[in-house]
């Protein structure tokens, strides 16, 4: 017999898999899915074998052999290596870097997977069933499943070889719990539903039961959340395993709290803010069934599960499940994909649904299920559009903004101030000659933070002190234009010495403890007013606001990106949801210099659903997503010249493909960041599968071409 050989997936950024010999020593435990160390030119990697064992045939290449074979059973089940398979097809990215993606940082290392939670292992109903009916002939499966029946209990006690132990697990007849797990004491009781959670409730668990997706459009405050704990309590009483993602698991450990106080407190987070070894820990705990829930960020929907049923992504319209860097994926995308092979229920659930989402409803694909009125009956706060066009704005804000503030906390009631901008300002100007503050890196302006009294670039992070005198004329007084959330925060301080003013935006978040307090201190009122960015528009809860002000969205009518005002619907709605929830009405003031925007009328007359049918109804004449399919081709290089040559050849190679629209490369929006300049090409096409063979053609004849550029693909693009 000829030797044999694997192929094996390396995180390296190269369209290929990896062909290595196989020793006879490692053959054994050698299976898609496990994890091996090889040597790859003078280093040595963790990969994973991607395909069984073949045998060698030609002879004219040389192989060189596995160092070792790093798993007894496959880290990754044949579900998670199929997702990440698909992923890497789908997404056009190097298969060893998605894998890499789907693994915790030890582990893709190659540490050793040891899940270190006290467990025990229990044959499930599946598992009673088949010790009755399995053929004599599988022996090994038989006595371990016997010797379970028989009372063993800790995974030392019940003696299996780890690949008839994944077997059994991977089969769904034996499964591990925590023996830790504390489980029904602290368990709450479910809220009465009302009528229309009640009809809700039927819509998402009647009908056809498997692979079945729902979308759940509700306001905030509509209760929601209490239906996916139904729906979450319901897959673990048969059984089944359930991830919820959330855009921000910083912002909403009410969520993972609320889930553990109603199914016991197995349930684990999985998210960036976590340790390596928490999250290595969630991971495993996932994959061997012993926890019934994980609660996390993107990333998540790469946690293998023993036995996933359910996926509930929240705020599904979130842009953070698109990941903007290296791996492009969209983690909503993937639910589907996901639950889908596994004949799984999704539950997509926002206030404001995303269009593709809504197309989906609408074209019968997902049940469209809604949730129209707030539990505490209260009507939705109304928004008022705020004509600023020659009002004098101190600081931005316009006189009755000013004083709706006034009466707001003279009543003793909290306020909340949006504004799309973190620093003091995003322009400082020399009045003496028009120099303005430049980052050297970029084609954007630095913008001033006061705070840390430095200029920062918020698109490469380059900083510099902030200058005494204007660099360039050495006049005195340099102005800030414009603002951002720290110079509302200092207008509200001068204007209000007494009240509580508070700011939340990214350059807070690093800080998560002061974090949580400052959301507590919200919620217990001892915060006044509340100046932040979209972080607050992601699913927090603030029982007590009772104005809320946006100080501009007008950037989003004159946004280039085709998305911009769905976004900007999706914002203001999200934003304004905040106000009024605990028994009285909301106000929202909504400044703007286009109130006759025919689009901000239709979101203020008509609500989201209003703006979503009328943007519906533009992309379909435009066809744009979702009536079509994108591809964005992205190139950067030092100089201008290469990109551009670059993305004109890869045109070249698109122009005969069938059923696609390629446009003319373009320099990208900014065109210079972090000192590459930049350029880009739009493929379209009414087909995905003719996009999809169009991409798979021309990869390869791309890593030809590019010489010193830097490109990637962009598989259903968020921004343009
Ligand atoms: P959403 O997720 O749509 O924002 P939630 O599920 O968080 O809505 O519900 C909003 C508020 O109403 C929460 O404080 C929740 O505890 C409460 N709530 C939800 N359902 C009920 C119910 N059936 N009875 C009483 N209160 C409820
Ligand atoms: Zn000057
Ligand atoms: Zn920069």
């Amino acid at each position: 017999m000829n030797p044999l050989l694997v192929t094996v997936a390396v995180p390296v950024p190269l369209y290929r898999g990896f062909d290595y010999l196989l020793p006879a020593s490692l053959a054994a435990g050698a299976r898609p899915g496990v994890r091996v160390r090889v040597p790859f030119g003078r280093r040595k990697l963790c990969g994973v074998i991607v395909r069984a064992p073949f045998e060698r045939v030609d002879d004219s290449q040389d192989y060189r052999p596995l160092d070792a074979v790093l798993d007894d059973a496959p880290l990754l089940g044949a579900e998670l290596l199929a997702l990440c398979e698909w992923a890497a097809e789908y997404y056009r990215h190097p298969l060893g870097e998605v894998i890499a993606a789907a693994l915790p940082g030890s582990l893709k290392h190659g540490d050793a997977a040891v899940l270190h939670r006290p467990q025990r292992w229990q044959l499930t109903p599946d598992g009673q069933q088949a010790l009755a009916t399995l053929p004599g002939r599988n022996r090994a499966q038989r006595s371990a499943l016997e010797a379970l029946q028989a009372g063993a209990r800790g995974a030392g006690e019940w003696p299996v070889a780890p690949a008839i132990r994944a077997r059994l697990v991977e089969l769904g007849w034996v499964a591990s719990v925590a023996d830790d797990a504390r489980q029904p004491a602290a368990v709450s009781d479910p809220l009465p539903l009302t009528a229309a959670q009640q009809l809700a409730l039927h819509e998402l668990e009647g009908g056809e039961q498997g692979f079945r997706v729902s979308l759940l459009e509700g306001v905030t405050g509509s209760g929601k959340t209490e239906l996916y704990l139904r729906r979450l309590q319901a897959s673990l009483d048969a059984g089944r395993q359930a991830l919820v993602l959330v855009p921000e698991i910083s912002l909403t450990p009410q969520l993972a709290q609320r889930l553990r106080e109603r199914l016991g407190d197995g349930v684990l987070s999985f998210h960036s803010g976590m340790s390596e070894g928490e999250r290595e820990q969630a991971w495993l705990a996932a994959r061997e069934g012993t926890t019934p829930v994980i609660v996390g960020t993107r990333s998540a929907i790469f946690v293998p599960f023993a036995r996933l049923g359910l996926i509930v992504v929240d705020e599904e319209h979130d842009a953070s499940y698109k990941q903007q860097d290296g791996f492009r994926y969209s983690a909503r995308d993937l639910a589907v994909v996901r639950a889908q092979r596994l004949k799984a229920e999704l539950i997509l659930g926002s206030a404001t649904p995303s269009l593709e989402s809504l197309h989906n409803a609408q074209a019968g694909r997902y049940r469209h299920v809604r949730l129209s009125e707030r539990i505490h009956a209260q009507a939705p706060p109304r928004i008022d559009l705020l004509d600023v066009r020659k009002q004098t704005l101190a600081h931005g804000l316009a006189p009755p903004l000013l004083s709706a503030l006034d009466r707001c906390l003279e009543a003793g009631d909290q306020a909340l101030l949006f504004i799309n901008r973190r620093g003091y300002a995003p322009i400082l100007l020399c009045h003496a000659c028009g120099w303005q503050a430049a980052c050297a890196h970029c084609d954007a302006r630095l913008t001033v933070h006061r705070g840390r009294s430095r200029l920062i670039c918020h698109h490469c992070g380059a900083q510099q002190p902030l200058p005494r005198g204007c660099p360039s004329c050495g006049a005195a007084e340099l102005m800030p234009l414009g603002q951002g959330t720290e110079r509302i925060e200092q207008a509200l301080l001068n204007r209000y010495p007494r009240k509580r003013i508070e700011r939340l935006d990214s350059d807070r978040l690093g800080r998560r403890h002061e974090l949580q307090r400052l959301l507590d201190d919200v919620r217990a009122r001892r915060v006044d007013v509340l100046v932040g960015t979209q972080i607050l528009a992601k699913g927090h809860d603030f029982p007590n606001l009772s104005l809320v002000g946006i100080v501009s969205a007008d950037q989003a009518l004159y946004g280039a990106d085709f998305r911009a005002i769905e976004r900007m619907g999706q914002l203001v709605t999200q934003v304004a949801g905040r106000a009024g929830r605990a028994g009285q009405r909301g106000e929202v003031l909504l400044q703007t210099h286009e109130p006759d925007h025919p689009l901000l009328r239709l979101l203020v007359e008509r609500g989201y659903a209003g703006l979503s049918a009328a943007l519906l109804n533009e992309r379909r004449e435009a066809r744009l997503p979702p009536f079509s399919h994108l591809a964005l081709l992205r190139a950067e290089a030092r100089d201008a010249a290469p990109p551009m040559h670059f993305l004109a050849a890869a045109r070249e190679l698109l122009l005969p493909l069938r059923g696609l629209q390629v446009m003319e490369p373009i320099p990208s929006g900014m065109e210079r960041r972090a000192g590459f300049v930049r350029a880009q090409l739009l493929v379209q096409a009414e087909q995905r599968s003719a996009l999809q063979s169009a991409l798979a053609a021309i990869v390869p004849r791309l890593t030809e071409l590019a010489r010193g550029v830097r490109w990637s693909i962009d598989v259903d693009p968020a921004d343009l």
